[in-house]
């Protein structure tokens, strides 16, 4: 019934699979993207990149593959102070949160989305969000998206359906899931081509990708990729 999707993707290994999970699903798929002052602009330098050899490696998936959105939302940079936006150092907060965190972050992206997706006459929107290994984000939560399904589908009088993946996955079996999706060549474009590092590095090489190594994004990378190598 529903044959068109609008992936949420920011050039990371998550969203990189569900996009490889819709074009395995969907008739015709969509991405979307947004720049909102990002410290590194090396994610959306990535997403071209990914785009292309998706593109070029699995012709099964290339005439699914539709146009790419990117969208300017700068102005999240004026309503939060965060490590992913200013020069700070990644840190908790008294209440348990990273300060990587953009308050109500996923709410602004998925209803731009959707706003996109009616236009477009895209049914799903799919977004890698995950409560198993998270930092606790709760525009994360099943709960939370489920409910905004529910909102969207009402505010814009027609019915959409936001799919989550990964909700339920840990890295470790979103590395497995990369690989069922599209065997080691996929495996190889995640390591290769994603960014996952809150740090932006791209210089250092690990066999599950380049970063930082130390951050907490590289750290549940590294962990996923050990478990899944074994
Ligand atoms: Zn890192």
């Amino acid at each position: 019934m529903h044959k068109r999707a609008l992936v949420l993707f920011s050039g990371g290994q998550d969203s990189t699979t569900c996009l490889a999970w819709a074009l395995d699903r969907y008739e015709h798929v969509e991405t979307i993207g947004f720049d909102y002052g990002q410290r590194h602009a090396v994610e959306l330098e990535c997403r071209q990149v990914i785009l292309k050899r998706l593109r070029a490696d699995f012709p099964q998936w290339a005439p699914k593959l539709g146009d790419d959105h990117l969208l300017d939302l700068k102005q999240l940079g004026q309503i939060s102070a965060t490590a992913l936006t200013d020069e700070r150092a990644i840190a908790f907060e008294k209440n348990g949160l990273p300060n990587t965190f953009v308050p109500g972050r996923n709410l602004l992206f998925f209803t731009y989305a959707a706003a996109v997706a009616y236009r477009r006459g895209l049914q799903v929107l799919v977004g890698g969000m995950c409560e198993t290994d998270y930092s606790g984000y709760p525009d994360c939560r099943d709960d939370t998206l489920k409910a905004l399904q529910v909102t969207l589908s009402l505010g814009l009088d027609a019915r959409l359906v936001i799919e989550t993946p990964l909700m339920w996955l840990d890295k470790t079996q979103t590395w497995r899931l990369a690989e069922d999706l599209g065997g080691t060549c996929l495996v190889s474009l995640v390591q290769q081509e994603t960014h996952t590092c809150y740090q932006g590095d791209r210089t250092t090489r690990h066999q599950w990708g380049f970063g930082c190594g130390v951050c907490p994004a590289c750290e549940l990378r590294k962990n996923g990729y050990q478990r899944y190598a074994v």
